[in-house]
């Protein structure tokens, strides 16, 4: 389980933005907890021969607005309510970029570095087959996350579809391109991240040309901002991945870091040319940008009152906790909210759900083209209502997506 209560902040975030809207009660009652939660228990026959069982979840928050999506997460910490708040920021996350989805996440409590690529394909298909009672392309689409890849993706829809009878693509977005994947739905996470970064700078009258940039966490987020950013001419001073962080005043080579170190054994601490630091000393360096691109709740009331970058831009889910926000408002720090900065990747599987539904597939152009108008758009109508409201970017963005998300319940009443 996360330490930090992560589904007692969600809900907490939820209030807040209840009372700007002046929500009835009960309606408030019925957003703050799952529409379905499944729990799965199952067994997965190791290659050792010993049987071992895993838990798992799907949990989906609101359907008002479509089918509910999100990703699977394969992670120790994973638990029950972990992924409920995890789902019901998707619900927030995918009204905010005006897509036609409720929320969903899923998970499995384990260590996929534990597993041989053998065990972890029989844990996906045995997992997928669980839960597959309440998933489907027209009622709950997974994706990637934390732990998964498109690998795993394929894997979910070959399974799927030997269920179904018949190809099924549309049942699980973030598939390899043979599969019925996107072009550009890889790099749409840390792509929207960049979109945002630009938004953000303009609106601050920051350029981002020569900004010091940190981003905490290489993974898919992570390593897509940063290069993204260096693409830019931003300087990224330091990054960090799962062994720790580096840090190189003068700016690290990003994107020779990733072609090199990334995925391979010790991953970006055998780069030399740079000073060793822990993933808590990046998080305080002096820089403009700070990109938290890891897990939930990193930036903290211990260290956010040392927190030296003037923008923050949230490429994880739920990095900041409660009392950390508060802090960086006081200390006049914009933070741009996971659930607007990065929406690109749902934005991305989106456009591969719609892609596999009409079997008609968009070039990368066409993609990215559409991803950045998205986010633009978003981005501009959560600063309007921050201004209008004289509150922070986390509060406007979720007075925007929970209105969406009550108008929508309520527009469709209570059944029967
Ligand atoms: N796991 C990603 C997220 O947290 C993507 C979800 C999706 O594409 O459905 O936004």
């Amino acid at each position: 389980m996360s330490e930090y209560d992560v589904l007692g902040m969600a809900r907490q975030q939820l209030r807040v933005a209840a009372r700007y809207l002046d929500l009835d009660d009960g309606l408030v009652e019925v957003l703050a907890r799952p529409k379905r939660a499944v729990t799965v228990n199952f067994p997965v026959l190791m290659d050792s021969g010993e049987v071992r069982v895993f838990e798992g979840y799907r949990v989906q928050h609101n359907q008002s607005r479509g089918p509910t999506k999100g990703g699977l997460r394969f992670h120790p910490d994973v638990d029950v309510s972990e992924t409920t708040a995890l789902a019901m920021w998707m619900t927030w996350k995918c009204a905010v970029v005006n897509i036609p989805y409720g929320g969903a996440k899923g998970g499995v409590k384990v260590n996929t570095k534990e597993l041989s690529i053998r065990e972890l394909e029989k844990l996906t298909r045995r997992f997928i087959t669980e839960i597959n009672i309440v998933v489907g392309e027209r009622s709950d689409i997974p994706a990637p996350d934390i732990g998964t890849n498109a690998k795993v993706m394929g894997w979910i829809m070959d399974t799927y579809s030997m269920q179904a009878g018949y190809t099924v693509p549309g049942v699980v977005t973030g598939k390899p391109l043979e599969l019925g994947g996107s072009e550009g739905r890889v790099e749409a996470t840390g792509r929207g991240v960049i979109v945002c970064t630009i938004e953000a700078c303009k609106m601050m009258n920051m350029p981002l040309e020569g900004a010091r940039v940190v981003v905490q966490g290489f993974g898919n987020v992570g390593s897509v901002a940063a290069r993204l950013a260096e693409r830019e001419g931003a300087k990224v001073i330091a990054i960090s991945d799962g062994t720790g962080g580096i840090y190189n005043p003068n700016g690290l080579p990003i994107n020779d870091l990733y072609i090199k170190y990334s995925g391979v054994e010790g991953g970006i601490q055998n780069y030399q040319d740079c000073t060793k630091i822990t993933n808590k000393e990046l998080l305080e360096l002096e820089c403009d940008i700070l990109i938290p691109a890891a897990i939930q709740a990193q930036i903290t009331k211990e260290n956010a009152p040392n927190i030296k970058a003037k923008l923050i831009v949230e490429g994880a889910n739920g990095p900041t906790t409660l009392e950390a926000d508060q802090i960086l408002a006081d200390k006049g720090i914009i933070v741009v909210p996971d659930i607007l900065a990065n929406a690109g990747g749902v934005v991305v599987s989106y456009f591969e759900w719609v892609q596999d539904l009409q079997n008609f597939f968009w070039e990368e152009e066409q993609v990215n083209d559409r991803l950045a108008r998205i986010m633009r758009a978003a981005y501009a109508g959560v600063a309007e209502m921050m201004h209008l409201h004289k509150t922070d970017m986390r509060t406007a963005a979720m007075i925007i997506g929970v209105k969406r998300v009550s108008d929508a319940t309520l527009m469709r009443g209570i059944f029967p």
